[in-house]
């Protein structure tokens, strides 16, 4: 059996008619930059989400850039951000001019270690952006009493997280804003870059937007310089048609993340995920900590399963930040995970057979079976 790490084209299968559909509208239309299908989704998107703006942009790192820089962050200040993650959330840091301060991560959630988040905090600091990894909610609690408690933003990177939950709250309602991604293997994906940010603040939001859009809301009065950063009309229209099957495909995520934990019960050489408690975890990626990870991986490959790893190396320790001179001990849980972390298949396509054929596998690999 044959399992690749993410399904999109099953899932094109299953809505192909309406996907089709609203592409040939948007081209019968030429309704490519802006226009009616952009304004839709982002009505739909403020809707379904229970927020009051939602301001598309080319994509899912544009989205932070633009937060931070519409905050007043730049040159001189710091933000805080967590070891393990993609580098978009802490390369859009230092696009602004601002330093990136990490945190390293808690070893059971994956997610910034927030008991440790005050020691990294200084006068310059003027945000913190914890990211929900792989779907997991991070500790909202204590990071929106740390964001009141400091006077500093609290950014969430939703990249991973749509419609994952704390305390019954979705992902990006907690803090003053909050970026998503809709790459196409994200759990709102779109067929091509697209991003969005949303903010119950209004004055953030006109300034998100105007940022976005040149500097202008108003064609030709440009009040000050921006950047070019438009979801196009193709992209919307499709996220429109996926928006609407969105929080099935969530359930289904998390029952096939379930069915995979109890076929995976009972191998002591692994670790399955634990889900926060009173928190809605989505599953964007199923993670597991593997004893001789790099070996299950070559035997899962072997098997036609196919496997990642959400990230081999913590942040701090890539060569693009080598000038601060970090070493893994600075960050001791994300640099271990880091050599113990499996991404395994999930998405709601994941038939029963195939969670059977990828915990037997695992089972035949450390020869509990
Ligand atoms: C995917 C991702 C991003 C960036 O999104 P793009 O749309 O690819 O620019 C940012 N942060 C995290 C955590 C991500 O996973």
């Amino acid at each position: 059996m044959k399992i690749p790490f993410v399904d999109l084209k099953s899932q094109y299968q299953s809505i192909k008619t309406e996907i089709d559909q609203a592409i040939s509208t948007v081209i019968s239309e030429t309704s490519f930059i802006g226009g009616f299908h952009v304004n839709n989704f982002e009505k739909e998107f403020e809707k379904k989400y229970g927020v009051s703006h939602c301001i598309s942009c080319a994509n899912g790192t544009d989205s932070l850039y633009i937060i931070m820089k519409m905050l007043g962050i730049g040159p001189g200040d710091e933000v805080i951000t967590v070891a393990n993650s993609w580098i978009s959330t802490s390369e859009t840091i230092s696009q602004t001019g601002a330093t990136p301060v990490f945190v390293d991560c808690e070893h059971n959630y994956y997610t910034i270690n927030v008991n440790e988040i005050e020691t990294k905090i200084t006068p310059k600091t003027k945000a913190i952006i914890p990211v929900h990894l792989y779907g997991q909610m991070c500790d909202m609690d204590t990071l929106v009493n740390i964001s009141k408690k400091h006077s500093i933003f609290l950014i969430e990177d939703c990249a991973q997280s749509h419609f994952s939950k704390y305390k019954n709250v979705k992902a990006g309602l907690h803090g003053h804003a909050a970026s998503f991604s809709f790459y196409p293997g994200k759990n709102l994906g779109a067929y091509g870059d697209a991003g969005a940010i949303i903010t119950n603040n209004e004055n953030f939001a006109e300034s998100f937007k105007m940022f976005a859009r040149h500097g202008a809301l108003i064609k030709h009065k440009h009040l000050i310089e921006g950047i070019n950063s438009r979801m196009d009309g193709l992209q919307a229209a499709i996220l429109s048609v996926k928006l609407r099957k969105i929080e099935n495909w969530t359930k289904q995520r998390q029952e096939n993340a379930k069915k995979l934990t109890s076929a995976l019960n009972g191998i002591e050489n692994i670790k399955t995920p634990i889900i926060r408690e009173n928190s809605e975890h989505s599953f964007h990626l199923y993670v597991i900590q593997a004893e001789n990870r790099d070996g299950l991986a070559e035997f899962l490959k072997s098997r036609e399963i196919e496997v990642a790893i959400h990230y081999p190396t913590p942040l701090p320790l890539l060569p693009a930040y080598e000038k601060y001179k970090y070493k893994s001990e600075d960050f001791p849980v994300a640099s271990k995970l880091s050599k113990h972390i499996l991404s395994l298949p999930l998405y709601p396509e994941l038939s029963e057979d195939a969670i059977n054929y990828i915990a037997d596998s695992i089972k035949e690999f450390y020869s509990v079976i």
